[in-house]
């Protein structure tokens, strides 16, 4: 199962992949911890984009495209793969079924958590919040005001994503406003009808 999904930052992305994860035993492949774990060992990748995650703004196609190919190359991703924080833009997209089609493999499905974005500051303000309580290092890109630089990023970089898989035919609609496990449930029950039709 190769799946993506992709939704505004704080839209669940991230919760909904690691219960995809248990469920179907594919790897999360998450751009953000990849990046933020090359930050941390002050990596080259993680040199170049530190200051552009603490912004709010989106690190380079050519860097993140770079990340993926060598990720979905590895073992564990050959069975399939949950793409979460990827594609960000329409050139990652492009690249992405370039090397897809290169490998001669295919997307099964594309699923947008769709959220009130009006909203969305009062998640990220919890999630900040919770970390904090469990004594976890809290997000530098979790504050309100970075978060709206991400928020504008989405919309002016990402949002085509949506429209550019509806036209291939993979899009499903979630909606992302429901309680975490109503959000799993739906997501479920997408994939179940695509394993009906495998
Ligand atoms: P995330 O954990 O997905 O919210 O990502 C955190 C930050 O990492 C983003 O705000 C971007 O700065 C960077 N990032 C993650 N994925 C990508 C991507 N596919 N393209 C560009 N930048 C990314």
């Amino acid at each position: 199962m190769r799946l993506i999904l992709v939704g505004p930052p704080g839209a669940g992305k991230g919760t909904q992949a690691t219960r995809l994860v248990a469920k179907y035993g594919i790897p999360q492949l998450s751009t953000g911890d990849m990046l933020r774990a090359a930050v941390a060992a002050q990596t080259p990748i993680g040199l170049k984009a530190k200051e552009v995650m603490d912004a709010g703004g989106l690190v380079s196609d050519e860097i993140v495209v770079g990340i993926i190919r060598d990720r979905i190359g590895e073992e564990d991703a050959q069975k399939g793969f949950i793409l979460d924080g990827f594609p960000r833009t329409l050139a990652q997209a492009e690249a992405l079924d370039q090397m897809l089609s290169e490998k001669g493999i295919k997307l099964d499905s594309v699923l947008e958590l769709r959220v009130d974005q009006e909203k969305l500051v009062g998640r990220i303000i919890n999630r900040a919040e919770e970390a904090k309580a469990k004594g976890e290092a809290v997000r530098k890109d979790d504050d309100p005001e970075v978060f709206k630089q991400r928020l504008e990023a989405y919309n002016r970089d990402t949002a085509v994503v949506v429209p550019y898989y509806a036209k291939s035919g993979l899009l499903t609609v979630v909606d992302g406003m429901q309680s975490i496990d109503e959000v799993t449930a739906a997501i479920d029950a997408v994939l179940s009808r695509l394993d009906e039709n495998v």
